[in-house]
């Protein structure tokens, strides 16, 4: 019998590219499902990215069954992988997916995709860990991963978020969620670490031959395809810090384990979005040392890289980490710099409008941004607001001269600014559009998730859909939704958010 047109039957068939891996790799297991499930939210671009509807989830009569952890696809597959890592400096031994299980890899419009449910009960790689996700962390990462997206920003993606009356005993009791994520793939730098540290190099040399056969074909006829690895993978992680910066984004838990080998940014927990500029931000508050404070990111994913490449030794050369191939090493590693720099830079110029590089550029934004963090500007307002300046007037912009307490710096700044706008015969109106394609006007900033896991918590998931929609488009006016726009309230200093998901 012929299905009737409206279901949707997910595009198969369904792969295990990784699966086949084989057992020391991962554990294959079933979910522990959410009981009696509810919808919370869809994102449309994710499906899109999928070749699936939007409305995919309401035409097939198994969909909520099966991202939930209640029920598979033919074909689905679930496992946990293992992996290790560094957790706040210090070596942490095994970990793995706790909560999170790939069911299987789909063909996309775009290529392969692995699909991954996170929060479906405990796997082998639990430890002291329930298993399960809350409703509050599962909605900051589900608006997060697609906020990213629309923001241009390399990251995993999310399908679609499920809920259920589950409690889940965090600081509070909260209820129970599970989130689907989409990624071309969820290695991480950890899962290198692992086989490494075990001595294990036949598994260490197959997981190598893996990604650059399947993510870094490239590499592959490179004399050195550890070393090229290891230079591919610095340079997309330069990218993604670069990014990350430039927008004012804060990761929070940046150990080797949430470290994407594909320079995505992965694992969102007690990240956050700069308000006000501050370069010593610190958005984890078990973070104590500040040790993946705002500022401190780019040097943390370099030292991430070195625990990476500490992992690649073994497959470098003679393997033995002789002087030579310590030498090569380094080499790859230092393209780390050049490319966080070179990024860092561009992108920097794009939000500052400038179409030329001038020696004193990097001068000039760094004195901007001191000029931010002194008087405790809002980042994303004031670099919106830049876009105000005009070349002609020899006025400074009131809208962007109103946010800083110390006029007289920032009339003295906005002088150097026209003067470099001058100089390239900037032309105002033009300028204005090319920066705000550069700084967005909505990002997810605490407040914002915080308003909607409340209304979710309460039952009404319209509001996180309705976040979705205004972060979808970032970077345009959208005059009927100015107040997700605005300056946090005073409430929002108070928000402190914590590791625990
Ligand atoms: P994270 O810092 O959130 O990336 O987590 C570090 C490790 O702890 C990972 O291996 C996670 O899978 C695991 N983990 C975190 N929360 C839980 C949980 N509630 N249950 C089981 N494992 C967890
Ligand atoms: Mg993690």
């Amino acid at each position: 019998m012929q299905a009737p047109v409206d279901t949707f039957s997910p595009m198969g068939p369904w792969l295990q590219r990784f699966a086949e891996q084989g057992a020391g790799f991962h554990t294959e297991l079933p979910a522990q499902g959410l009981p009696d499930p509810h919808w919370v939210a869809h994102s449309p671009a994710c499906a899109e990215l999928l070749g699936w509807p939007a409305d995919w989830w309401q035409r097939n009569p198994e969909a909520l069954a099966v991202f939930s952890g209640n029920a598979l696809w033919p074909g689905m597959r679930p496992l946990a992988s293992v992996y290790s890592g560094h957790q706040f400096g210090a070596w942490a031994g095994q970990l793995g997916d706790g909560r999170a299980l790939l069911l299987g890899e789909v063909t996309t419009p775009s290529g392969l995709v692995e699909v991954q449910i996170k929060g479906a009960g405990l796997t082998p790689y639990s430890r002291m860990g329930d298993g399960r996700a809350v409703l509050r962390s599962s909605i900051r990462e589900f608006l997060c991963s697609e906020a990213m997206h629309h923001l241009g920003i390399p990251t995993t993606r999310a399908l679609c978020l499920t809920g259920s009356a589950l409690s889940v005993r965090r600081e509070r009791v909260e209820t129970a969620a599970v989130l689907t994520r989409v990624a071309p793939s969820f290695l991480r730098f950890g899962h290198f670490e692992h086989f490494s540290h075990h001595g294990r190099h036949a598994q260490l040399k197959q997981l190598l031959d893996f990604a650059i056969t399947e993510f870094y074909p490239a590499c592959a006829s490179e004399a050195q395809p550890a070393l090229a690895l290891l230079q591919a993978v610095s340079e997309r992680t330069a990218m993604l810090l670069a990014h990350w910066q430039a927008v004012g984004f804060c990761h929070g838990v940046m150990n080797t384990d949430n470290m994407s080998l594909l320079g995505l940014t992965i694992d969102y927990g007690p990240f956050g979005f700069l308000d006000s500029f501050d370069p010593h931000h610190i958005c984890n508050h078990t973070d104590t040392q500040g040790r993946y404070a705002f500022a401190r990111q780019p040097q943390v994913a370099y030292w991430n890289l070195h625990a990476l490449a500490q992992a690649l030794v073994p497959l470098v050369g003679t393997g033995k980490g002789d002087d030579e191939d310590v030498a090569a090493i380094q080499a790859a590693l230092a393209s780390y710099g050049s490319v966080f720099s070179a990024e860092m830079t561009r992108l920097m110029r794009l939000k500052l409008g400038l179409a030329t590089a001038q020696p004193e550029d990097p001068q000039l934004v760094d004195d901007f941004l001191r000029l931010l963090a002194a008087n405790q500007v809002d980042y994303t307002i004031a670099m919106r607001r830049l876009a105000k300046v005009s070349s002609t007037s020899d006025e400074p912009a009131a809208p962007m001269r109103d946010i800083i307490l110390d006029r007289a710096a920032y009339d003295a700044w906005e002088t150097r600014y026209r003067a470099r706008l001058r100089q390239e015969a900037s032309v105002d109106a033009e300028r204005a559009l090319r920066m705000c394609m550069a700084n967005p006007k909505f990002v997810l900033r605490n407040h914002l998730a915080e308003t909607a896991i409340q209304r979710a918590e309460a039952g009404d998931f319209s509001e996180t859909q309705q976040l979705l929609k205004v972060l979808s488009r970032p970077y345009d006016e959208q005059a009927e939704r100015e107040a997700y726009a605005a300056f946090p309230p005073d409430w929002a200093q108070k928000l402190s958010v914590s590791c625990s998901s």
